[in-house]
């Protein structure tokens, strides 16, 4: 049955996230055949939209008001709800990213719909679109189909590739203006936290550190491995209860989802909320001093052994290709 999908774009600093480009692929899923819809939301953001159709968006809806230039609950969920009212969809999707976390089961409320949060894959199987999603921080996967209304999603992000980008792809863009009114809650003022490098969230390569880096300055090595290899450090909360790094890293079932290519734990010894949050990942190699240590259960690859001697020579190594 071919429906009309919306799927909401995702804007930081004037660019549009990858996880915009992945759920118009789950999009294009969902709507089997039918029309998708990507939603813009901010200040000057129309400009993107001809990104999101050469990833496949049919059209695009920009909502431009300057009470949008940064995210708000109840600011985006207006504007979001009247691009819904207007376009009457029959599926939606966002990134289960913090803003779609946010934003998705405000909306599904208002529509008095329900939601799958949080979906790693998307297939049709027979007369039903079928969502698979981790439960039980990740121990288990269950699938869900929508008997009845709208068909409301978050997908995780890289787990659904994006579509190819054609350049020659062409599509209408349509301005609509919303009236914004009675903000609970305005952003006055951004103050970003120094972040180095990669997005973690977003990375194809993640290099964490747990415990075993022992200190702040245990983190270099790692550090620079990740610089060869184009990725992102993060880290287990016990790394961040030590104070060795910025809560900001933490991966796991209190801290942030990856799914990259590569995962290299360093000194991390597997508890079941840490895998939570990097099981899913596609190659998994874990260095840990302690062969017993749980992370290799899960590990594609184990290096037994000390990570400030192992993680040096995997920096050399990696330095030749
Ligand atoms: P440890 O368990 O202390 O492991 C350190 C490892 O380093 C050991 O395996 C040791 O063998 C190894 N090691 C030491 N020195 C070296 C060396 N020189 N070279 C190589 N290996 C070495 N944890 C998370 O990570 N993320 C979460 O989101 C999260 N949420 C939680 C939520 C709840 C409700 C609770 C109760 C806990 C949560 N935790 C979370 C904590 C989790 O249970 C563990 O305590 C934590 O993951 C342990 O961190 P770690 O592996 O770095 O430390």
């Amino acid at each position: 049955m071919a429906r009309k999908v919306l799927v909401l774009g995702e804007v930081r600093d004037q660019a549009l996230r990858n996880v915009s480009f992945e759920a118009i692929a789950a999009g294009k899923v969902v709507s089997e055949g039918g029309e998708v819809v990507a939603v813009l939301v901010g200040e000057g953001v129309a400009s993107l939209s001809s990104e999101l159709i050469q990833y496949g968006a049919d059209r695009v809806v920009a909502v431009e008001n300057t009470k949008l230039n940064t995210y708000t609950p109840d600011g985006y969920s207006q504007a979001v709800l009247a691009v819904i009212q207007e376009e009457k969809p029959e599926g939606i999707v966002f990134g289960h990213t913090a803003l779609g976390k946010d934003l998705s089961p405000k909306i599904a409320a208002k529509l008095n719909s329900g939601l799958i949060s949080d979906a790693t894959a998307i297939e049709v199987a027979g007369e039903n679109v079928v969502f698979t999603r981790p439960i039980y921080s990740g121990k288990a996967f269950e699938k869900k189909i929508v008997t009845d209304g709208i068909i409301f999603a978050t997908i995780r992000p890289n787990n659904i590739a994006p579509l190819e980008k054609d350049e020659e792809r062409s599509g209408e863009t349509t301005v609509l203006s919303v009236d914004i009114k009675d903000l609970r809650s305005i952003v006055k003022e951004v103050v970003r936290k120094a972040s180095e490098g990669v997005d973690l969230s977003e990375a194809k390569v993640v290099i964490a550190g747990g415990r075993g880096v022992k200190s702040e300055a245990g983190f270099e090595p790692l550090k620079e491995l990740a610089a060869v290899l184009g990725g992102a450090v993060g880290a287990s909360r016990g790394a961040c209860d030590a104070e060795y790094c910025d809560y900001s890293l933490q991966i796991g079932q209190t801290g942030k989802v990856v799914t990259p290519d590569l995962y290299i734990a360093c000194g991390i010894s597997g508890a079941i909320q840490h895998l939570a949050g990097m099981s899913n990942s596609k190659v998994i190699v874990a260095i840990n001093k302690d062969p017993e240590a749980n992370i290799f259960k899960v590990a594609d690859y184990g290096i037994v052994g000390d990570l400030f001697e192992v993680v040096p020579l995997l920096t050399e190594e990696f330095k030749k290709l």
